[in-house]
C-alpha cells in the first residue's frame, strides 16, 4: 500500500492523504483520481506521495479510480498552481481546478481523455491502390471516383476525415469503406505540421518606430518583459505579427491574450491570413469540449498560435515561444470572483517560468505597467504616431453648461454630426448606460423605483417593457402609476443607449442607426455580425456602451461623441481618473483610423477640470505620468501594495464585525496600514450588505506574509463561517 497526497477542490488549504494499491506511485503524479470526500466522490489531482499518512491507517480512504494514464498538467503548471495558492491565498485544490479546462474538472467527464490528441484518417487500401477508374467498383459512382482521386493525390495517400467531410458526404465515405477501398484509422495528430505549412502573406513595411520595437523584442533571449505603448492605430498588431514571425518559423508557439470583447473573428483572421495557419481560439462562447480540443492541441504542439481571453493564460504549450497581452490595461484580465487572479500578473510569472519574452501592449497602459517600464523593470517601446496615412483624431471639449439639449446632446453637436453624415461618414455616440433610462421617477412624490435586494435604482428598459436591476439582474414590470402615491405623473430620468438610439433615429431619420450594448450583442456571433454590418456601412449612426471602445477598427467613423462622463470626475475611487482617461482615449481612437480626419467631442459641465484639460491637450501618456506622480505622493498603488478583504452578509452588523476582527489582526503588524472597514462601492447586492477592509504596505512580500499569517488565524474563527468573505490581492475596485 502507498499513500498519495491529493489536491481536492474544496475551500481548505491542504492536500489530502489517500491510500492506493499501486506499485509505482511516481507514475500517477499529476494524474486525476476519483476519491471519496465525505459523502461525495470528487476529482482530485495527485500532488505527491507521503512516507506516512497523517491520519491513522485504518481511517485512510482509498483512491477509487485513477482517471489518467498521463499527467493532466505539467510540472511547471503545478508549480504555478502552488505559487498562485500562496500569492492569492486560495486553496491549492481549487487553484488547480481553475487551471484545468472545465471538461477535465467534472466528475461526470472523469473519463475524458486528457492524453494525446488523435485524428481520424482515411487511407487507400492496398486493394484500391491497384485499381483504376474503369474498375467496376469505381466506374459507377462519379463521387466515389472523385474521393478516390482526392486521396490518391494527397500526401502519403491519406487524408483527415474532417477535411474529406468538407467536400464529400458521409455516405460516399461509408460506401467506399464497405467496398474495402478505404481504411479508417485513428492517428496521433502530427506534431509540427503547421510549421511546414506557414506561408507569409504580403505585409506592410514597418515604419521606424515599429522597426525599433520589432528588433528590440527579436534580439531578446529568454525571459524579458516589454511594454509597447503605442497610440490607437499605431500598428501594435502589425508589430505583434512581425515579432512572432521568426518564432513561428522555428516551430515555437505563441499565446496571445486579448480582452473579452476584443476576441472577434476579425482579430483571429488577421493572424490566420498573415501566416496561413489555423489559430486556436479560446473564449467564453466555446463549449467545454471545444475548449479541451484547443487546450490539447496547444499542449501537444499541434497548433502554432492560440488567441484567447483571461483564462487562456493557463494553456499548456509544448514549445512556448512568446506570450503577448494585448490591451493589457483591460479590466477583463482580472477575474473578479472566486480565484481573483490577474492574467497579466500570471503572464509575467509564466513567461519567467518558461524563459520566454512577454509583450504587453496598449494605447493606454495601466499605471502598474507604466510604472514598471519607467522603473526599467520592463523594456519600454513607444509608437507615438498612427501607422500608414492615418493621423490622430482631434480631441475637443464641448461646454454644455446652460445649453439647449436634445436627448442629452447639445444642438451644436447635432449639427456637427449631420455634417459628417452628409459627407458619407459614420458617427459614433458613447453612452455609459444601457437601457432606456437609469431611473424611473415620480414627479409628484419623488419616489424612485429601486431594487429592494440592492438598494439601487432600477433601469428602465422600454424595448422589453420592464425595470431591471443591473446589479442582481432582477426584473419588474414597468408601472404606469407611481407604486408609492398612485400618481400617473411618472417619468424616466436620464438617458440610456435605448433612448439615445430612439432619439437619434428621430433626429436623423434618413440614416440607419445601430445600438451596440450587452443587450443587443447577446448571443453567439451577434457582435461580429453587427461589426461587419457597420464596416459594410449598413449603419451610419452607432450608439453604444464601453463595448464600442474595445479596439475595433471602423475605417469610416470620423466623429466620436462622448455624451456624459462627468460623474466619473468626482468618484471616490482613486482609480477612476485612470479608467476615465483610458475610456476617453480608446473611444477617441475609433475615429479617423483610415485616411479620413477624425474628431472626438466630449460633452461636459466641467471643461476646466484639470484631468480633462491634461488629457485633451497633452494626451494619455502625459496624463498617466502625472497620475503616477499623484499616486506616489498619496502612497497609493503601484507605489504601495494592497489587499482587500471583502465581507458580505444579510446581517449588516455581522459583515462589519468580521472586518473589525480582521482590522485588529492586521493592526498588530508594524509595517502595514489598515484602512476601513467601510461600505463597499456597491453597498448592497442581492440582499447582502457589503463591506471592505484595505491593508496596505510598501512591501509586497511583507504584505503577502502577514496576510498568510492573518488568514490562517481568521480561518479558525466561528464568525468566518457566518459571513461570506474573500481576500483580493491587488484589488482593482472596492
Ligand atoms: P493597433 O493595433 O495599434 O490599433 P494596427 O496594427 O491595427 O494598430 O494598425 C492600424 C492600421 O494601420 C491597420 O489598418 C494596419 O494595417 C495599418 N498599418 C500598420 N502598420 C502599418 C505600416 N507600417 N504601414 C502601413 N500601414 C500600417
Ligand atoms: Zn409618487
Ligand atoms: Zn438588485
Amino acid at each position: 500500500m502507498q499513500v498519495v497526497q491529493v489536491a481536492i477542490p474544496v475551500p481548505m488549504y491542504q492536500v489530502f492523504d489517500y491510500r492506493i494499491e499501486s506499485e509505482d506511485v511516481g507514475d500517477i503524479i499529476a494524474c486525476r483520481v476519483l476519491v471519496p470526500f465525505g459523502p461525495r466522490k470528487v476529482v482530485g489531482i495527485v500532488m505527491g506521495h507521503a512516507e506516512h499518512a497523517i491520519v491513522e491507517e485504518k481511517k485512510l480512504k482509498s483512491v477509487i479510480e485513477v482517471l489518467d494514464s498521463t499527467p493532466v498538467c505539467s510540472a511547471s503548471m503545478r508549480e504555478l498552481g502552488e505559487w498562485m495558492s500562496r500569492y492569492y491565498h486560495y486553496p491549492i485544490g481549487e487553484v488547480l481546478h481553475t487551471l484545468l479546462p472545465a471538461a477535465l474538472r467534472k466528475q461526470a467527464s472523469g473519463k475524458t481523455k486528457a492524453s494525446v490528441q488523435t485524428e481520424t484518417m482515411l487511407y487507400l487500401s492496398d486493394e484500391a491502390k491497384n485499381i483504376d477508374d474503369v474498375d467496376p467498383r469505381l466506374s459507377r459512382s462519379q463521387k466515389q471516383r472523385a474521393l478516390f482521386h482526392f486521396i490518391l493525390a494527397s500526401a502519403e495517400q491519406k487524408a483527415p476525415l474532417s477535411k474529406v467531410k468538407d467536400e464529400f458526404s458521409a455516405s460516399v465515405v461509408k460506401a467506399m469503406i464497405e467496398k474495402d477501398l478505404l481504411i479508417k484509422r485513428e492517428e496521433e495528430l502530427q506534431v509540427g505540421d503547421w510549421k511546414q505549412s506557414i506561408q507569409i502573406a504580403d505585409k506592410p513595411l514597418a515604419n521606424v518606430d515599429q522597426s525599433i520595437a520589432i528588433s528590440s523584442v527579436n534580439v531578446s533571449n529568454g525571459f524579458d518583459t516589454f511594454l509597447i505603448e503605442g497610440v490607437t492605430g499605431s500598428g501594435k498588431t502589425e508589430v505583434y505579427l512581425q515579432i512572432i514571425e521568426p518564432l513561428l518559423l522555428e516551430g515555437k508557439q505563441i499565446l496571445i491574450l486579448v480582452p473579452e470583447i476584443g476576441l472577434t473573428p476579425q482579430t483571429v483572421q488577421r493572424f490566420e491570413d498573415r501566416f496561413g495557419i489555423p489559430v486556436g481560439m479560446l473564449h467564453s462562447n466555446l463549449n467545454d469540449t471545444e475548449r479541451l480540443t484547443v487546450w490539447q492541441q496547444a499542449r501537444d504542439g499541434n497548433i502554432g498560435i492560440v488567441i484567447g481571453t483571461r483564462s487562456s493564460i493557463f494553456t499548456e504549450l509544448k514549445n512556448p515561444g512568446m506570450i503577448i497581452v494585448d490591451e493589457e490595461h483591460d479590466e477583463s484580465f482580472k477575474q473578479q470572483d472566486n480565484l481573483k487572479y490577474h492574467a497579466r500578473d500570471i503572464a509575467v510569472y509564466r513567461a519567467k517560468q518558461l524563459n520566454i519574452p512577454l509583450v504587453l501592449g496598449s494605447a493606454t497602459p495601466s499605471l502598474e505597467s507604466l510604472h514598471n517600464a519607467i522603473e526599467k523593470k520592463y523594456k519600454h517601446l513607444v509608437l507615438p504616431n498612427r501607422a500608414g496615412s492615418a493621423s490622430m483624431p482631434s480631441q475637443r471639449l464641448m461646454n454644455i453648461k446652460g445649453q439647449q439639449m436634445q436627448f442629452g446632446i447639445a444642438q451644436g453637436m447635432l449639427d456637427k454630426m449631420r455634417e459628417q453624415l452628409q459627407a458619407g461618414n459614420q458617427v459614433m455616440v458613447f453612452v455609459n448606460r444601457r437601457g432606456y433610462a437609469p431611473a424611473l421617477l415620480c414627479h409628484q412624490c419623488g419616489h424612485v423605483e429601486s431594487c429592494q435586494r440592492c438598494d439601487n435604482p432600477m433601469t428602465v428598459h422600454k424595448s422589453v417593457n420592464n425595470l431591471q436591476c443591473h446589479r442582481c439582474a432582477d426584473t419588474r414590470y414597468l408601472p404606469k402609476r407611481c407604486p408609492e402615491c398612485g400618481s400617473d405623473d411618472v417619468d424616466t430620468f436620464g438617458v440610456g443607449t435605448e433612448q439615445m438610439q430612439a432619439g437619434l433615429e428621430e433626429i436623423f431619420a434618413e440614416y440607419d442607426t445601430v445600438r451596440i450594448d450587452s443587450d443587443t450583442v447577446r448571443g453567439k456571433g451577434k457582435l461580429n455580425r453587427l461589426l461587419q454590418d457597420i464596416n459594410q456601412k449598413k449603419y451610419q449612426v452607432l450608439v453604444g456602451t464601453q463595448i464600442l471602445s474595445k479596439g475595433h477598427h471602423f475605417p469610416d467613423v470620423t466623429l466620436v461623441l462622448i455624451v456624459d462622463v462627468d460623474s466619473a470626475l468626482f468618484s471616490a475611487d482613486f482609480r477612476a481618473p485612470e479608467k476615465l482617461a483610458q475610456l476617453i482615449t480608446q473611444l477617441s481612437g475609433r475615429a479617423g483610423r483610415s485616411g479620413k480626419a477624425g474628431e472626438m467631442w466630449l460633452q461636459t459641465h466641467c471643461p476646466e477640470h484639470p484631468l480633462l484639460q491634461d488629457l485633451i491637450n497633452n494626451g494619455y501618456s502625459d496624463f498617466a505620468r502625472y497620475a503616477l506622480l499623484e499616486r506616489k505622493h498619496a502612497g497609493l498603488p503601484p507605489y504601495e501594495h494592497q489587499i482587500c478583504i471583502r465581507s458580505e452578509s444579510h446581517k449588516k452588523g455581522l459583515a462589519m464585525d468580521f472586518l473589525k476582527i480582521c482590522a485588529d489582526t492586521f493592526t498588530q503588524f508594524q509595517h502595514a496600514k489598515v484602512l476601513g472597514p467601510f461600505p463597499a462601492f456597491i453597498e448592497k447586492r442581492q440582499g447582502r450588505f457589503r463591506f471592505v477592509l484595505i491593508v496596505q504596505s510598501p512591501s509586497r512580500n511583507y504584505l503577502q506574509k502577514i496576510t498568510e499569517q492573518a488568514n490562517f488565524g481568521l480561518q479558525t474563527l466561528a464568525i468566518s463561517r457566518q459571513v461570506r468573505w474573500s481576500i483580493d490581492v491587488s484589488p482593482i475596485d472596492f
